[in-house]
């Protein structure tokens, strides 16, 4: 047996989240939350007695601002490399949602104006990732027992963090439905939806035991399953 690996969801607003990963060898954040939302994060962080200098890796897991606005603030703070696949890494270069945000069905359309909308680059939180990566990638140098996949669809350079445990971090592979929590549904948007269910069934394929999205309560696999079986 590893050492004990740990995923803690952090509520960093109304519709971010990130996630907090550590065993006794490391600490990782998974994704930054939105531009000024750093205090917030920190705060969050340190209520799980996690000092900003612990922090050893910041793994964004797509180009969207609502995963990596802040973790250009984040890494000042905490003096951690912020790490990308290299097929999202102009998104945070930019400052910019990665695009095309293609709504995945007609109600997701409606529900664009939230937040996944293409906005003008933002030099504010453009910045030079420090690890560009090609997935596989695994973190145990960073203390963490766990591989960085490639799991494209919702972006090109989408990843999934599985640890392993069997806990996986999906980004927005799939979001939640919203109004029964326990059941997953699509992104609401995707570059490719095809290669999104494509990610998804190879992620199943090995086994994950829980899975952390971001909008949304952690999923068991089954309720990945049925969103297979009705979307792909
Ligand atoms: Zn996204
Ligand atoms: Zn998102």
């Amino acid at each position: 047996m590893g050492p004990t690996t740990q995923v803690t969801g952090l509520r960093l607003g109304p519709i971010s989240r990130m996630f907090l990963v550590q065993s006794d060898a490391g600490v990782v954040v998974v994704d930054a939350g939105m531009a000024g939302q750093t205090d917030r994060a920190v705060a969050a962080l340190a209520a799980h007695g996690v000092a900003p200098q612990d922090v050893r890796l910041i793994l964004i897991t797509h180009g969207h601002i609502d995963h990596f606005g802040g973790a250009k603030a984040l890494r000042a703070r905490t003096g951690a490399p912020v790490a990308v696949h290299t097929l999202d890494a102009d998104a945070l270069r930019n400052g910019q949602n990665m695009g095309p945000l293609k709504p995945t069905t007609p109600l997701t359309g409606l529900l664009l104006s939230i937040g996944a909308r293409m906005v003008a680059p933002d030099p504010a939180i453009a910045f030079e990732p420090d690890i560009v990566f090609d997935a596989p990638w695994r973190l145990d140098d960073y203390g963490i027992a766990g591989e960085v996949l490639h799991t494209p669809g919702h972006t090109p350079g989408s990843v999934t963090l599985l640890l392993d445990n069997g806990a996986a971090i999906v980004g927005d592979l799939a979001t939640g439905n919203w109004l029964f929590p326990t059941r997953a549904a699509p992104p609401l948007v995707a570059w490719d939806l095809k290669r999104n269910w494509e990610s998804l069934h190879a992620l199943l394929e090995r086994h994950p035991t829980r899975l952390y999205i971001t909008h949304g309560q952690p999923l068991a696999p089954e309720a990945l399953h049925v969103l297979l079986k009705r979307y792909a």
